[in-house]
């Protein structure tokens, strides 16, 4: 299988640092495994950096399964906080996809960063937030069109960093040729709809431009939050 990747991240137009993380930092294509990760880091005196800085490289010297990178990570967190005070209570969201060679996506996941899947014009999620709002809409408590504008749709119930065990999620998707991967961080998701990310991906062919058009639609809603966004595109 060929893929065609490109990746961004942008601070958004209200946080002063972006605390988001992503790898790899350049766009490329190739035959696989290709290895891409979006961590979302939470924090104060840029902690957070630190925490989704380390969560990257982590799962980029392992050799693990996804998941297994992801339990990884949160113990070098752990173990990093631990030394310095100051870093005390730092965490990060992680999803992290190994794009094989034969077209199968191994996905690790922890916290409100997504995995969707394009295929045939229908975005699909396939990883499950582990959030606040995530859980009041599994309970009926409240409507998805209710979750998209929940003043507590930031908070997360499962990260990197907050304890020494942590459950991660384990998603295998089989690829075809023209589908597209996104992975993003809730920067993106919390200001633009589904509907809105569909019609984005469905209009720019481009892995590049498809990124810069989904930033642009975060900041134009109001750039709340760091906005990254990682495409893969499954070619021939
Ligand atoms: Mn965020």
């Amino acid at each position: 299988m060929n893929y065609s990747w490109a990746t961004t991240t942008h601070p958004g137009l209200v946080r002063d640092s972006n605390e988001d993380a992503v790898f790899p930092d350049s766009d490329g294509s190739g035959p696989g495994p290709l290895l891409v990760a979006v961590a979302d880091g939470m924090g104060g005196h840029a902690a957070g950096e630190v925490a989704s800085r380390i969560a990257i490289e982590t799962v980029t010297e392992s050799e693990a399964e996804p998941a297994d990178r992801v339990v990884e990570a949160n113990q070098a967190i752990v173990e990093a906080a631990e030394k310095r005070s100051d870093q005390w209570g730092m965490g990060t969201t992680l999803t992290v996809g190994v794009f094989g060679e034969d077209g199968t996506l191994r996905v690790g996941h922890v916290g409100d960063t997504r995995l969707y899947l394009f295929r045939r014009a229908n975005l699909l999620q396939v990883t499950k937030d582990h959030s606040l709002v995530a859980e009041y809409l599994a309970s009926g408590a409240i409507s998805a069109e209710e979750a998209e504008h929940h003043p507590q749709r930031n908070v997360v119930t499962r990260a990197l960093g907050i304890d020494r065990q942590v459950e991660a999620d384990a998603h295998t998707v089989h690829l075809r040729p023209g589908d597209r991967v996104l992975i993003c961080s809730d920067g993106l998701t919390s200001m633009v709809s589904d509907n809105e990310v569909a019609a984005i991906l469905d209009a720019q062919p481009a892995a590049q431009a498809t990124g810069w058009a989904l930033i642009e639609a975060a900041n134009g809603a109001g750039g709340e939050d760091n906005i990254t966004v990682a495409i893969v595109d499954v070619l021939e």
